[in-house]
Order: C-alpha cells, then structure tokens, then sequence
C-alpha cells in the first residue's frame, strides 16, 4: 500500500512522518504522474489558492479524476480543495465532497487555535491555523468530528477531510481512520470498522447536520 502526500507546498512532511508511523509506504507527490502510482492521497494544509496555481489546468484535471475513484484525505487548504463550493473568495474545487466550506472563517483574532473537539463522542484536540468552516454538508456527508457544534471533519465515501491540523497533534487516530478507508489493510481497529456509524451516534446527540 503505497500512500501519496501532495508535496507542491504546506506542511506535507508531517503528513509523511504521521503515515510512517502508522506503517504506510509514503510518496511525496511533486508531478501529477505520480498520482498512477499510489493508492491513496493526502492533501496538506497551505493556501488553497497556491495549490490551485501550482497544479494548473492539467494537475488540477490529475487530480480531479484521481479524487473521484481514490481514497484521498485534505487538511485544512486540502479539505477547501476537495469541496464542491468554495466561499470567501470562490474558487474551483476537485468536488469530491459535497460541501460548502468558507476559507479563513475564524477571523484574524483567532487565526490559530488549539481546541477540544470530540471525535464521534469522545475529546480529540483539534490544532486550526487559519481554518476555513465547513458551512453546508450534503446528505450523502457523514460528520466525523465536531467543535463546538460546528463539523470539522467528514467523509463522503473514500474521501475525508478536516478543517484542523490532525498531523499536528499527537493523536493518530485521524489517520488512522483514512488509512482504514484504503483496501488491503487492516479493518479491525479503526472509527469506520465496528459499531454503529459515528453520524448516528451524533445524531443520537442530537446533533444533525442540518442543525448547522
Ligand atoms: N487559509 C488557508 C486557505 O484558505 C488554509 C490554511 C491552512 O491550510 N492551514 O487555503
């Protein structure tokens, strides 16, 4: 199982470092026909609008088509990349989860945070650097993880993503939980594997995604 890092710019080498630790075989991604290589994608955090400059038409298309059939994971800039709707500015995105996602939402203040989240039900700390805010999540979206009410991480079939840093924290099980997506490893442990799924659990809570 070979793990690929979009390596065009952001913090991919913590990405790479987390994945190694959890035993996957990491490629940095610097051309889109390395893209032909790997079974699944990590998408750093950076500036959304660099990526989209630096993957031009071509990359972008690469890109696009390999999100739609491959496990992929964005953070943070990758997670704006994947959505459907971009706000604040608009911008294109691979739409690979049906989602409306507002860059730069925290305001300058805040800019960067570490907080508590809960990871399905229980406390995951949550590092935010200039984090966008998912806004709209369509119903084919499960809801992952939550701050204060706000989704903050989701999936949509083989695609994830999270508005945080979870290449940040200490805690694997974020990446855990996307290299669980991709075929070929182990199922047993893992947020996906066993139980009821994570959205009816928050749902039991009370916290529906149309609540947002
Ligand atoms: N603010 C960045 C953007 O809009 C994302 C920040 C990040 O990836 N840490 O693309």
């Amino acid at each position: 199982m070979k793990i690929g890092v979009l390596a065009l710019q952001g913090d991919f080498d913590a990405h790479r470092r987390r994945l190694e630790a959890l035993g996957a075989e990491v490629v940095l991604v610097k051309k889109p026909e390395q893209l032909d290589e790997i079974d699944g994608l990590v998408i750093p955090g950076g500036e959304s609008g660099t990526f989209l400059k630096l993957l031009g038409e071509a990359g972008f298309e690469k890109l696009r088509k390999f999100v739609h059939v491959k496990p992929t994971f964005g953070t943070c800039a990758g997670a704006i990349l994947l959505a459907n709707e971009v706000e604040n500015p608009k911008q294109s995105g691979l739409g690979a989860l049906d989602i409306r996602i507002r860059r730069n939402a925290y305001g300058r203040q805040i800019d960067s945070s570490i907080r508590e989240g809960r990871l399905g039900k229980n406390p995951i700390e949550m590092v935010f650097i200039r984090a966008p805010k998912i806004e709209r999540v369509g119903p084919g979206v499960e809801v992952i993880a939550t701050e204060g009410g706000d989704p903050v991480a989701v999936r949509q079939g083989k695609v994830m993503a999270a508005t945080f840093h979870p290449e940040l924290s200490e805690d694997t099980r974020i990446h855990q939980a996307f290299l669980d997506l991709i075929p070929n490893v182990d199922k047993t442990r893992g947020i996906f594997s066993a139980g009821p799924s994570l959205s009816d659990e928050l749902k039991q809570q009370g916290l529906q995604k149309d609540n947002w």
